[in-house]
Formats: structure tokens, sequence, C-alpha cells
């Protein structure tokens, strides 16, 4: 593999750096661990059960390794805010996970508070790999609970209960990590009084972040089949709307605040890594159907890597020459393929967007404003959603405070349209 001193891509002619010049570029780190003890009756995520094939989680964990080589070769991870090991559920690979939470962190140099997030399930949440995760540098864990209602987890066809999860809050937090717990409401057959009750048990848990989706049916998973043969009602979107209000009353009550349209925290523990998301932080994605963001230049020295110069294995991935003159980043997505990845960690992307500064600015405004602090009105201005806002303002949609550009609480209930609305401003006049 050919690599490049990070100077390369910073000062290349013509493409937009985020960072001042001479500065290392600050980028997140995602790892997809595609592996769940079994699949969830509504998941389309890209996750299957771990075969039971000798070495499988040890592959695993060096396949990860060797992506990350990669990418600090490049010089992409030489100022890293957060590292994100998600899934499916990491902690299915057992003590592995371990090997491959050092591993990412080789070549790479963190920032002094990095935060690095392990994602886990009440089923495999065991209190020993916790602790060993503690030790290998994790500093929070995202638990996935859905729900405190027994019934409510059958529906969703999670493998765990209720006790379970509590249990597994409370091992968590006896490592002293911080902790996200991710609920869900609009599930089909799930009352308002189960979702308060399950928003109250996350509360009472003493987790500082909550997270909190309502259910999209997505095509062919058994929970939207069984909705169409009329085994359950599709959710009601005014339920769960009253579901997110209720949830909102609640956490802030009980001291987590909204700081994303999903996500809230007590103060000091909002997630740095899905901030970077919000704020246009790029990313290097690492794992089957994992997505990247990057510069265009650093995307461009990655291009010329021997490692991308070959569509990869079994025909997977692209062959691609240059980057479009004028592109400002790239996003680009590994193969879904688990072998491909496990034979090929290193390979060129199956997709590739390439977005100019007109789409990239749309693209920070839209997501900017899902968070509470909304977006300044210089990125308002650039991303061509001035007026569009003014006219969300007058709905009361959004509130003009301070220089800023923020959701208002009715916004909130209406954040699709609002995100929408300014996407398609900045997108429509990126394509002027
Ligand atoms: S645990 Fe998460 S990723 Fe795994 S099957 Fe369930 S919803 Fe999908």
């Amino acid at each position: 593999m050919r690599s490049w001193p990070s100077s390369r891509w910073m000062s290349s002619p013509g493409h937009t750096n985020p960072n001042p010049p001479g500065r290392p570029l600050t980028a997140s780190l995602y790892v997809h661990v595609p592996f769940c003890v079994l699949k969830c009756a509504y998941c389309d995520f890209h996750s299957a059960p771990i075969s039971d094939e000798p070495g499988m989680a040890d592959h695993f964990a060096w396949a990860v390794g060797e992506g990350a080589s990669h990418w600090a070769a490049l010089g992409a991870l030489d100022d890293v805010a957060s590292i994100y090991i998600g899934g499916g559920t990491p902690t299915t690979l057992g003590p592995s996970l371990v090997s491959l939470v050092e591993s990412v962190q080789r070549g790479a140099r963190l920032v002094s508070d990095a935060e690095i997030t392990v994602e886990t399930n009440p089923d495999t949440t065991d209190p020993a790999l916790a602790g060993r995760l503690i030790g290998s540098g994790v500093t929070r864990f995202s638990l996935g609970v859905q729900s405190f209602d027994d019934a409510v987890l059958r529906i969703l066809g999670r493998c765990h209960t209720a006790t379970s999860a509590r249990r597994a809050v409370d091992a968590l937090l006896d490592t002293g990590a911080r902790v996200s717990v991710d609920l869900m409401c609009g599930i089909p057959g799930q009352t308002l009084d189960s979702w308060t009750a399950s928003v109250e048990a996350a509360l009472a848990s003493g987790v500082g972040h909550v997270s909190v989706y309502p259910l999209t049916l997505e095509e062919g998973t058994p929970l939207a089949i069984a909705a169409r043969v009329g085994e359950f009602d599709a959710p009601d979107d005014d339920l769960a709307a009253d579901m997110m209000q209720a949830a909102c009353e609640l956490l802030g009550a009980g001291g987590l605040q909204r700081y994303e349209v999903a996500s809230y925290a007590r103060p000091g523990e909002e997630s740095t890594h899905n901030s970077g998301y919000w704020t246009g932080r790029p990313y290097v994605g690492i794992g089957p159907s994992a997505a990247s963001m990057l510069p265009a230049a650093l995307f461009e020295a990655a291009i010329a890597c021997e490692a991308w110069s070959d569509p990869g294995v079994a025909g997977v991935g692209k062959t691609l020459d240059s980057v479009p003159p004028g592109t400002s980043r790239v996003r680009f997505l590994r193969s879904a393929d688990t072998t491909a990845f496990l034979r090929k960690p290193v390979g060129p992307p199956e997709e590739v967007e390439f977005l100019t500064p007109a789409q990239a600015a749309a693209e920070d405004a839209m997501l900017g404003l899902r968070l509470a602090e909304g977006i300044t009105e210089e990125l308002a201005e650039r991303a061509g959603g001035t007026e569009i806002l003014g006219t969300l303002e007058a709905r009361g949609l959004v509130e003009h405070v301070a220089g800023r550009w923020r959701v208002t609480e009715t916004g909130w209930l209406l954040g699709n349209e609002v995100f929408e609305a300014v996407w398609h401003a900045g997108t429509r006049r990126g394509l002027a």
C-alpha cells in the first residue's frame, strides 16, 4: 500500500479542507460488527447470527485492525475525537472484542478526552467482559433496551427480558463508564402507559443518556409483513408523536435535557460520536456496510492505494480513477458482504457519492438543525436555507435567536418536515 503524510491531502488544491492548514483532520471512527444473537423482527440492518466457525471472532478483530492500519497510514486517524464500535451487537465477539478495541487504537492518535463507545445488548452484556473493555480504553456503553415491557419486547422479537435489561444496565454502570439506553416507541400493541413506564425505568436506572426513536416498519422485515397481513395494526403516527413528547417531558424533568431531536443527556454526557455526525465531522467507517465521509483529497489518496486498485473480492467494490473536480467531500460505503470483508479488509467501496460544497453545506444545515443548539446564520446562508427558514419561522417551527436558527418545541413534532425543507432548498440551489 502506498501512503502519504497527512499534509499531502491537507494542502491538495481545489478541495475544501475542514481544518485550518497544518492541523490534522479531526475525525471519528466507526466500526460495524455485523453479528447478533438473533435477528429482531423489525431489523433491516446488516447483521446476522455469528457463525460458530472456530476463530471467526478473532478473524473479524484482525480484519478491523487491518482497516484501521490502512486509514492510519493515510493520516485519517491523526486526531480521533471518538470511536464507536456498533453493529449488529459487538459484544457477540466475546473476548475478541477487547483485541478489536485495542487494534483500532493502534496507529490512531486520539484526542485527550476521546470517547470510545461499545454498543451492546442485554443478552450479551457480561460484567467481566465489560470490565476488560474499560481496561482497553472504552469510556461509554450504548445498550439496546428498546422497552422495559416484556410484552412489547416479544412483539419486537428481542431475545432479552426487562429483568435482564435492568441487570445489564446495573452491570455497565458498575464499570464506571457512561451508559446510554435506547428506547423505541410507536410499536404495535404498545400503549402510552407502557411507554412512559419504560422511560421512567430508564431514568430510575441512573443512566446519563437516553435515545428515543419511533419504530419504522422496514419493508420485508417480519414485523412489516405481520402488519401487512393484519396481524398487527401499523404504528399510529399521532400516538408515536405523543410518546416522543411524553419522553421529552419526563426526561427533562429527570435532568436529561434534549440536545438532539431523539437524544437526551445529563450535562456532559452528550455523545461526542453522534454529535460529530450532526456537525459535519468527517468519519472513517470500517467493516462490512460501514459508511465513511471524508474530504475529497483524502479519498483521492485512498484511490491511489494499491489495496483499492482492484475491484476486490468476487467483484465487490468499484474501480475508481479520480474525484470529479469541484467535489468537497465524498461519502462511500463498503460492501455488506462479511465474507468479502474478512478476505480483504481493505478495498474499494461499493457505493460512492461525491458532494459539492453546496450539497455538503445543505447536508450540514439539515443535520445541524437536529441539534437543540441549531445552526449559525452563516451556515444557513451557505446552505441556501435562509429563505425557507424564514418561512418555517412564520409557521412557528423554527426560531432565530442570538445569531442561530433552531427548531422550536412545535417544530420538533414536525422535525422531518423541517429537515427535508432545508435540505431540498439547499440541494436545489446546489443543482442550479
Ligand atoms: S440487536 Fe440490533 S442489529 Fe441486532 S438484530 Fe436486533 S435490531 Fe438488528
